[in-house]
């Protein structure tokens, strides 16, 4: 039913919201790091017209097991084994070189789940418009066209997934001469 969606979502965004509290995007304003989930999620509803709940509820948690003391265990206990799935499917082993967790990025895009795909859109896009509107600090000019075309070579696996954000990436790619 709608209210146990409802109170299903917001469970799920005060459980990031918590896990998240002590971290900031990497902006000179120093954007809370919730902004970013919320963000990709919103996407993902706003835009790509998605509306099964494990993916959004993914979507809001897709940093906390990379970037938090969250474990899988515990994603699984609070929100199932669909989301738990989802998550395992975007999350960065943080024990690898940042070069090699980059390569994997790539190499796993096309074989992963419809879902995963979804919320790797939407998380790249998130990416790509926070590097256009608030630049990290200290990046230079080449280490932001470095990810825009790390993000063209994880998005170029994941076709066929969803046009309305496939499109909107292909608008930020042609900006960069990347198509
Ligand atoms: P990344 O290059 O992976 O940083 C980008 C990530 O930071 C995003 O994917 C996003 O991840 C997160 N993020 C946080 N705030 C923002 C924001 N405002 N805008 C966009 N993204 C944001 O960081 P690493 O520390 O892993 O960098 C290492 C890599 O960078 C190496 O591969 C190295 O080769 C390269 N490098 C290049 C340099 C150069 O000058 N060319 C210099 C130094 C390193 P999430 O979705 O998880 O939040
Ligand atoms: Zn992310």
């Amino acid at each position: 039913l709608q209210a146990d969606l409802v109170r299903e979502v917001i469970r799920c965004v005060n459980f990031a919201a918590i896990k998240h509290r002590k971290q900031r995007r990497k902006d000179a304003e120093e954007t809370p790091y919730i902004n970013h989930p919320i963000g990709v999620a919103h996407i993902l509803t706003e835009e790509a017209n998605i509306s099964d709940i494990a993916v959004i509820q993914a979507a809001l948690l897709h940093d906390t097991v990379e970037d938090t003391d969250t474990t899988f265990e515990e994603i699984e206990e609070h929100f199932g084994t669909k989301v738990r799935d989802i998550v395992v499917e975007v999350t960065d082993d943080k024990k690898l070189p940042s070069k090699e967790r980059k390569a994997l990025q790539i190499k796993h895009a096309s074989s992963s789940s419809y879902e995963a795909k979804l919320v790797k859109l939407a998380d790249k896009l998130n990416n790509l418009r926070d590097l256009e509107n608030c630049t990290p600090k200290y990046w230079s000019k080449a280490r932001v066209e470095e990810y825009f075309k790390f993000s063209k070579q994880v998005t170029d696996g994941l076709k066929g997934t969803n046009t309305v954000m496939e499109e909107k990436l292909d608008e930020i790619y042609k900006t960069r001469n990347l198509l």
